[in-house]
């Protein structure tokens, strides 16, 4: 591994506001000066070319579900989800309680994933608590022990992990408030989408674009206007997690200007596929909330380049092909897909290229705007001096054919949505702390490199 000093030359670097040519001094993994170009530093310290790419604060993703440990890390584990997320360019993983065993809805869960992590991490790693009826006593200590946030899920979830009704969801609310934590929440309503979805079923319908009318959008309308109304009486902060339905995103609009503390997540799958593409891969590309319609993706970019939408996320949660198709019906099968590789590609070449999303508001929904909602601003989210030196190199032209056979995830697929998506501009070197964890095509950390973040103030 590389060490000491070191300056990046010759990039365009991204910042929130600007896109500037200068270098970055990092010492003893932060970043330690900016400088103009051409500038030199005293003293020795060992100069990296950027090679005019662009130069990224390293991305926080917001949403991610490892598995690990327990016993659904066959799908996904932390060496492996690490590494993939490091080729994607993500520095920080916010890691979501749920599928790993136990969850994190309390002290012991946490320990287990921390040590676990911990040990396997190639890149940082935040985690989100749990929010279930059943936890609500535990989110103090799990605040304390540095927890960005709680999860709840407003629809059905997993048999393991209850959903939120919403009863106890005002109970978490105000527990939260009470200490300033953020709730993230799954906004669907749980009992609409979920019979919709065994009305399809019974009808033996063969139409998987219908999925967006078996869950349809009002039924994520309904639980978001219910999550806004109970964050505005309960003086909560909360997330709406992968907000897909321009409806809603109007809603959130709104709600923030009248000054409720709501932070808004899509994830760019939601921004580039819309329902059709569930005739192609079928339960391959099925997650929830659903794809929708063509129009509804097309001005959910409008939300995304005037501010409404905060933070993207991956929702990186693999399912083996296997697991895909056991049911042997469409409507019943497990939903998610592993994608934290490929978010950021997608986002260049869909968002920058395609409908001219600037680099600066690309780089607040990937980094700044997250850390922040997150409370580990600006150790993590900045270039800035004082930060963390997590920085990503992107070829802005480079284009290439996604494949899920050479991901380094565990499960390697080909049949999911971005399989075969032909993007221009690709990430190609990522910094945690200073230290190269990859390029060249290849993981240079090992094992362990990644070190746990905890939530500061
Ligand atoms: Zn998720």
């Amino acid at each position: 591994m590389e060490s000491g000093r070191k300056l990046i030359v010759n990039g365009n670097v991204v910042f929130p506001d600007r896109v500037s040519q200068v270098s970055l001094l990092v010492e003893q993994g932060k970043i330690k000066g900016i400088l103009e170009k051409g500038m030199l530093p005293q003293g020795d310290c060992q100069v990296i070319d950027a090679g005019g790419k662009m130069v990224m604060a390293g991305m926080v993703d917001t949403h991610n579900h490892m598995g690990d440990p327990g016993p659904y890390n066959f799908r996904e584990d932390w060496y492996h989800g690490s590494c993939s997320a490091a080729s994607g360019g993500i520095t920080t993983i916010c890691d979501m309680p749920l599928p790993s065993e136990p969850a994190t809805i309390n002290r012991d869960g946490f320990m287990k994933k921390k040590e676990k992590a911990q040990a396997e991490s190639v890149v940082d790693f935040a985690f989100w608590g749990g929010l279930i009826p059943s936890g609500i006593k535990d989110m103090a200590e799990l605040h304390r022990l540095g927890c960005v946030g709680f999860k709840g899920f407003m629809c059905f979830a997993t048999e393991d992990y209850p959903r939120i009704s919403d009863g106890y969801l005002m109970d978490g609310m105000r527990e939260a408030a009470s200490f300033g934590g953020l709730i993230a929440l799954h906004a669907e309503n749980a009992e609409a989408a979920d019979l919709g979805c065994k009305h399809y079923s019974e009808m033996g319908c063969k139409d998987e674009a219908k999925f967006d009318e078996a869950r349809p959008w009002w039924t994520e309308y309904d639980a978001i206007q219910r999550a806004v109304l109970f964050a505005r009486a309960a003086g909560a902060r909360v997330e709406i997690c992968h907000t897909t339905i321009t409806q809603g995103a109007e809603l959130l609009k709104k709600a923030k200007m009248e000054g409720v503390a709501v932070y808004v997540e899509t994830c760019p799958h939601y921004l580039i596929f819309d329902h059709q593409i569930l005739r192609e891969k079928k339960s391959f590309a099925k997650c929830t909330p659903p794809f929708r319609s063509r129009e509804n993706v097309e001005e959910m970019w409008e939300y995304v380049k005037d501010g409404t939408i905060d933070v993207l996320g991956s929702d990186h949660g693999p399912f083996t092909d296997e697991e895909k198709v056991a049911k042997k019906d469409f409507w019943k099968e497990n939903c998610g897909f592993g994608c934290n590789d490929v978010m950021l590609a997608a986002m260049v070449s869909e968002g920058v290229h395609k409908r001219g999303l600037s680099w600066s508001r690309l780089t607040q929904l990937t980094s700044a705007n997250a850390a922040k909602m997150l409370g580990i601003y600006p150790r993590k989210g900045s270039l800035m001096p004082g930060a963390d030196a997590d920085m990503i190199f992107i070829d802005p032209e480079l284009l290439w054919t996604y494949d899920g056979s050479k991901s380094f995830s565990k499960t390697k697929t080909v049949k999911g949505p971005y399989q075969g998506m032909e993007l221009r501009g690709r990430v190609t070197d990522t910094f945690v702390r200073g230290e190269r964890v990859y390029g060249d095509g290849q993981i240079k950390a090992g094992p362990g490199y990644g070190k746990f973040v905890g939530r500061e103030g």
